[in-house]
Formats: C-alpha cells, sequence, structure tokens
C-alpha cells in the first residue's frame, strides 16, 4: 500500500512523525506536509502566488496550505497515485464543529474528494506536541484495523480523535457522532505597544454539547473516537419544507 502523510501543524511537528512512523506498517510512505503551522487554514487553496517545493529528507515540504499538499502531491509530486491519505497527527482536537476550522480535517477531504479513502488523525490535550511520539504503536495498529482488511466507504474519510492520556490508559475505540461547541472569551480586543487598536481570535474557554455517542464524550472518556464524515452538507431533511416556500421572483 501506497500512503500519503501530511498535517496542518508543518513538517517540523512531532504528530506528522509519529504518523508517518506509524503508516510504515501499511506500505510505503510518501510525506508531503505544510513548511509552517498552517491550523485553522481550513480548505484553502493558494491561487495568488505561485507554491514552491523543496526535499527536507523526511518529506517535500510546501509553502502552502494542507490542502495544497494533498493537490500537489497526487497531481505532482508522488511517483505514483496513492491508495490512502492520511493526515495528521495533529496537535489538539478536532471535534464538532472543529471540523469545519480544521486544516487537518480539510486534507483528508480533499483527498476523499479526489477519490481516495482518508484519514484525519488529532490528539488531544494541551501537550498533545509532547506526549503524540508515544502514540504511534496505538495509531499503527488502529490505522491496520480502519484500512488494512476491509473495502474502505466511498466519498466518506474518517475524523480520529485521540483521548489526552496515555495510549495505555485508553479505554477503547467508539463510532461518534459530531458533537457542538461554543467559544466564550475568545475574541481579544487591545492597545498594541504603539497605541493602535488589534484585535485577536483565539484562546479563551469551550463549552461542548451533544448526543451520548459524540465525539467529544468519547474522548473526554477515555476513548479513541472514529467518526464517519461524508461532504454533502445538504440538510435533506429540510428539502421538502423550502421546497414548500413562495420563491417565485
Ligand atoms: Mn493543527
Amino acid at each position: 500500500m501506497r500512503v500519503l502523510v501530511t498535517n496542518d501543524d508543518g513538517y517540523l511537528a512531532p504528530g506528522v512523525r509519529t504518523l508517518a512512523a506509524a503508516a510504515r506498517r501499511l506500505g510505503t510512505v510518501h510525506v508531503v506536509a505544510p513548511d509552517r503551522e498552517q491550523s485553522a487554514t481550513s480548505h484553502s487553496l493558494t491561487l495568488h502566488h505561485p507554491l514552491r517545493v523543496r526535499d527536507a529528507g523526511f518529506g517535500l515540504v510546501v509553502d502552502g496550505t494542507p490542502t495544497d499538499c494533498v493537490v500537489l502531491a497526487l497531481g505532482e509530486l508522488l511517483p505514483e497515485r496513492p491508495d490512502l491519505v492520511l493526515s495528521g497527527v495533529n496537535h489538539g482536537a478536532n471535534l464538532g464543529d472543529d471540523v469545519l476550522y480544521s486544516g487537518t480535517v480539510a486534507a483528508a477531504m480533499e483527498a476523499t474528494i479526489l477519490g481516495l479513502p482518508a484519514v484525519a488523525i488529532s490528539l488531544a490535550g494541551r501537550d498533545a506536541a509532547t506526549v503524540v511520539p508515544e502514540w504511534e504503536e496505538t495509531v499503527g495498529r488502529l490505522l491496520e484495523r480502519l484500512v488494512g482488511e476491509r473495502q474502505f466507504p466511498t466519498e466518506t474519510l474518517l475524523n480520529v480523535n485521540l483521548p489526552p492520556v496515555p495510549p495505555a490508559q485508553v479505554k477503547g475505540v467508539r463510532v461518534t457522532t459530531l458533537g457542538r461547541r461554543a467559544y466564550m472569551g475568545s475574541l481579544t480586543r487591545a492597545l498594541d505597544p504603539n497605541g493602535r487598536e488589534y484585535f485577536w481570535i483565539g484562546g479563551g474557554e469551550s463549552r461542548w454539547w451533544g448526543g451520548p455517542d459524540s465525539d467529544f464524550r468519547a474522548v473526554s472518556e477515555g476513548y479513541i473516537s472514529v467518526t464517519p464524515l461524508h461532504l454533502d452538507l445538504t440538510n435533506h431533511r429540510l428539502l421538502e419544507e423550502v421546497s414548500g416556500w413562495d420563491l417565485t421572483l
């Protein structure tokens, strides 16, 4: 099996090294990753400047987004089309609404759009970057379970979140739905040293909610969460109701 590995934390991130090492038990691994932090860049493509690629030894490095990396890897950079695309291991959870902002999940989505099986993997917890190497063995075994033994579902990606506990303390794997999250106090308005106003998005506290089968609940209870995602955002339940609206112009 040929595996493409990418991420959104940049090629120097411990998480992408861990994922590449774990993926070697599946076959040949090619790494094509951003040259810097690209977290929360979502599914953006770079259209307004040329992209440069260099060989960093460990893999190819692109001065673009995670989606750019997948597009370039599949379109030009890899000698053959891969059988599987893996994104991560992200330093921090990608649960619930996070999947709409995450570059890690977007890279897997891009692979899904291009017709390939894809898995996004994230490690919850503030010290994820420090402890992620401990997860190599567990992630490797999980990947074998997810992609090694069966036909991968079409037009679907798997969003995996690892709980913030040592791998030996994981209680198991749960298949989950996306939860919901609200941030509080995550927008700062302040003055810079020159007295000019600035705004900064980030930080603050987050509050989670969702059903007993939701992803954040599984992770908070010490389980690995696996959420199958598809890219059809249509609200099928509302089609009939909206069709009943008078939209005559
Ligand atoms: Mn990230």
